[in-house]
């Protein structure tokens, strides 16, 4: 959730103690099989669940699509000079997540989120009465759909959410594309309620560089897309373009988007419920529009959160954006569009996404936009075929769905990751836990090791 949502290093700590000391590689290998397990994606819940299982002794094998780790956490550092999270950028529920703590004893400058939020009207600051007006109409949204999710309603919003007049539009963005990244017709009141929440911080460093150092002596196959999972036989055969891999199991931590495209073949199929999972908790989209400025002109300062009142139109999704200000104090800020109208966006290429960021400004602040913009970039999440989609949640009568997605198909195929999370799903910390948790799984399933 969004919004206001390789270097060798043995012995570093995770988790919010430490207890989690990293043991060193002991290969397990039976003779039937090159390794225990293989793990299909080096994002969080990937590595995560990697690095456990090595604590644990297991010989592991870690397999990523891309030229990189960290999946949707990501910082990048090169384009604007300074970090720019790039998927994840919130430290959810900061109390209960173990990565602020770890990150803390990391050296990582981590601060709880306390900029100042801003509402316009066109042009002009909303005067009180408006801000009230606004508050009211989503207080009164977030009433409906928790209401309908308390009673175990697997509805839509768009069945529950009254007609909030002039904020119809800006109050459907601040909880369905911004929150779920999707728009009120597209996720269940009960997904929404079920899924924990709490005040958020920051990584000044960006999140992604905490997640980097995560990752640090973890081993991780990069540019080796897994294709193919056939688990005909005893244990799993994991193929790639560069050969296979006999394991006893596979954790898989794809997005349910790479899924549901079947990304991946399994041999034989899934058994059609987990299949119907992956297509019914499926991937929203949300991006981030990054502007960078030579002044802060937004009369907010470090981490401000600017948003505005969106004309409600004849689209089902709000052409709107909430902007992040400022950024830790540097003069990087970022707009977030979500559900349908972001999929749009996204089709007119990085440029458009600029454009419409800058435009959207100007209406509110006029020339000084182009007068101090210096570089832009856009974020296009639905369109990489290693995520279809930012994240994901259940569809309305879906929700359900979710149990079916943690369950392992023959003691052999695990599913991690994001959507996997019993509480935190669609957040880096959940996925962080999914990946741990089914390492645990397995491993006891593993023990005593079976060769
Ligand atoms: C724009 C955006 C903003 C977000 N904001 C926040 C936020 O503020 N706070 C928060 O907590 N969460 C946020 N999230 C969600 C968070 O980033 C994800 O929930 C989390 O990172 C998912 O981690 P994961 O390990 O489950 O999946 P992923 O990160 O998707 O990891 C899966 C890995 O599998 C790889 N892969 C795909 N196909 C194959 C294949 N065939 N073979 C091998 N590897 C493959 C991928 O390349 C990827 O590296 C945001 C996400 C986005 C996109």
């Amino acid at each position: 959730m969004s919004g206001p949502g390789h270097q060798s290093q043995k012995n570093a700590v995770i988790g919010r103690g430490a207890q989690d000391e990293i043991a060193p590689w002991s290969p397990t290998p039976g003779r039937s099989r090159d390794v225990d397990i293989v793990v299909v994606g080096a994002g969080i819940a990937g590595l995560a669940a990697t690095r456990s299982l090595r604590q644990r002794g297991r010989s592991v094998r870690l397999l990523e699509a891309s030229a990189r780790i960290g999946g949707r956490v990501v910082t990048d550092t090169e384009t604007f000079g300074l970090p720019f999270d790039r998927g994840a950028h919130w430290l959810h529920n900061r109390a209960a997540n173990p990565l602020v703590a770890w990150g803390r004893e990391q050296g990582f400058d981590i601060y709880p989120v306390e900029g100042h939020e801003i509402l316009y009207v066109g042009d002009r600051v909303a005067s009180s009465a408006e801000t009230n007006a606004f508050e009211r109409a989503y207080r009164a949204a977030i009433r409906a759909i928790g209401k309908a999710g308390k009673r175990g309603h697997d509805v839509c919003p768009a069945e529950v959410v009254a007609d909030a007049g002039e904020w119809s539009a800006t109050v459907h963005q601040a909880i369905g594309p911004f929150e779920m990244a999707k728009d009120f017709d597209r996720f269940s009141c009960q997904d929404w309620w079920e899924q924990e929440d709490g005040d958020d911080a920051i990584c000044r460093q960006g999140y992604g560089s905490l997640v980097a150092r995560l990752a640090q002596g973890v081993e991780v196959e990069l540019d080796t897309p897994v294709n193919r999972i056939d688990w005909s036989g005893d244990g799993v055969r994991v193929h790639s373009q560069r050969g296979s891999i006999r394991a006893a199991c596979c954790i898989v931590t794809v997005s349910t988007g790479v899924l549901a495209a079947n990304g991946i073949r399994f041999d034989p199929a899934l058994p059609a419920r987990q299949q119907e999972a992956f297509n019914r908790v499926s991937m929203g989209i949300y991006n981030h529009l990054a502007l960078q400025f030579s002044q802060n002109f937004f009369g907010i300062g470090a981490d401000g959160y600017l948003t505005y009142q969106i004309p409600n139109g004849p689209a089902k999704s709000p052409a709107g954006m909430g902007m992040l200000v400022n950024q830790g104090g540097s003069n990087l800020s970022f707009g977030d569009v979500g559900g349908e109208f972001a999929r749009e966006l996204e089709s007119e290429g990085v440029d458009g996404g600029i454009h419409f960021a800058l435009g959207e400004l100007r209406k509110i602040f006029g020339s000084d936009v182009d007068r101090y913009f210096i570089r832009g970039d856009a974020t296009r999440w639905g369109s990489d075929p290693h995520y279809h989609g930012a994240y994901a949640s259940a569809e309305p009568g879906a929700w359900h769905q979710r149990r079916v997605l943690r369950k392992p198909v023959a003691d052999r195929i695990y599913f991690a990751g994001e959507a996997c999370d019993r509480y935190e799903w669609s957040t880096v910390h959940g996925a962080y836990r999914s990946g741990r948790k089914t390492a645990k799984r397995v491993h006891k399933c593993l023990t005593p090791a079976r060769d």
